[in-house]
């Protein structure tokens, strides 16, 4: 990878250079060319030498000769002079060329090289978290198979639990879809009602928190905002979702909203298992699970809700942030554009 932005970088300065260095050549050539025929013109004309200074023909005849060679010295030296400027200029323009050409192809490839970069990141990341549950699914199936015998019961469990690691496969390339479509696709904007959005989401998310016993209490005042349904809900859901997930059984949820200026905030807050201090700055973060997430029972997921939710915040100019206290919950912070006409 690194050598092959070295050799492009080196392809595109060199590039440059030659065009620099055709014009500065092309221009001295014109300059010089210009210049000698100037210079030539220096050489008195014959007529020049058949009439003296008062006038009367045959004045400095005699000393044509003379004249012509110390002229024809002079202009031959200012050619020499003038040439030898000029392939300075040159040289000079060849080094400050080659040094600017460097400057200006980095500066050329450096989104490029930028994109590239996370496009490798993005596959490595992608088949790292997608190698453990097949290397997993694989050795399960290699020791069911080198059994001798395997009854009806051995046989389902092995079955449930190649359904159920294939059902975490299609989670992960559902996110991992989802996080590509975000970084390609900006979503259409419309007036949306934030009430909208939360009950998209909430019948998304409702089964889930019902088996969990959790009760959410939406306090959203109805506003509008400026947004993309969808993606919005696509938001909430996964807020949602994790407040469930991180939550206490039997606990509670609140979606609280308020509007502030030309936005509108909506929170997400639970009272369940909280984020270390240190994991924060990390969890919007492709990926990222905190520790505790990882170890713990039902917390399935690929670090991936949060990242796809910070991507579909930033194409709608808003902000996601969070608050949060280990053991004590976490308040998820949505910052959207109100609609112009909700607007004071
Ligand atoms: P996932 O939940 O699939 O692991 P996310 O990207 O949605 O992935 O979240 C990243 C990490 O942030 C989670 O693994 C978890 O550690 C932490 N997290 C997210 N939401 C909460 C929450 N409401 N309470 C506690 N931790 C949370």
């Amino acid at each position: 990878m690194l050598r092959v932005a070295k050799s492009a970088t080196g392809r595109l300065a060199a590039t440059y250079l030659g065009i620099i260095m055709l014009m500065s050549i092309g221009f001295s050539v014109m300059f010089y060319n210009t210049s000698s025929h100037q210079l030539g013109r220096q050489l008195p004309p014959d007529s020049y030498f058949n009439t003296s200074p008062d006038g009367l023909p045959g004045g400095f005849g005699s000393r044509r000769q003379n004249v012509n060679e110390f002229l024809q010295a002079r202009i031959d030296e200012g050619r020499s002079a003038l040439l030898i400027r000029l392939v300075w200029l040159n040289i000079l323009a060849l080094i400050g060329g080659g040094v600017v050409s460097y400057y200006l192809a980095r500066r050329t490839l450096e989104p490029i090289e930028e994109a590239m970069d996370a496009q490798t990141r993005f596959v490595s990341d992608a088949s790292h978290e997608l190698r453990t549950p097949i290397t997993a699914l694989q050795a399960t199936n290699e020791v069911a198979l080198r059994k001798p015998k395997l009854s009806i019961a051995e046989a389902k469990d092995l079955l449930q639990y190649n359904v159920e690691e294939a059902v975490k496969l299609k989670l992960l390339s559902d996110g991992l879809l989802g996080l590509l479509k975000q970084e390609h696709d900006a979503p259409q904007t419309t007036t949306v009602s934030l009430q909208d959005i939360i009950g998209e989401a909430m019948n998304r998310v409702v089964q889930y928190a019902v088996k969990k016993g959790i009760t959410i209490n939406d306090e959203v005042p109805n506003v509008e905002v400026l947004g993309n349904k969808q993606t919005l809900a696509q938001v909430v859901t996964i807020l949602l979702d994790n407040a469930v997930k991180y939550s206490h059984p039997k606990g509670t949820i609140y979606l609280e909203g308020n509007t502030k200026g030309k936005y509108a905030y909506l929170n997400v807050r639970d009272e369940g298992v909280g984020i270390k201090a240190s994991d924060i700055p990390h969890i919007f973060e492709r990926f990222y699970r905190a520790d505790s997430s990882r170890s713990k029972e039902n917390k399935e997921g690929y670090g991936l809700g949060l990242s796809i939710a910070h991507k579909i915040i930033e194409q709608h100019n808003g902000e996601i942030s969070v608050q949060s206290t280990i053991e004590h919950g976490s308040t998820f912070i949505l910052k959207l554009p109100l609609a112009p006409t909700a607007r004071s």
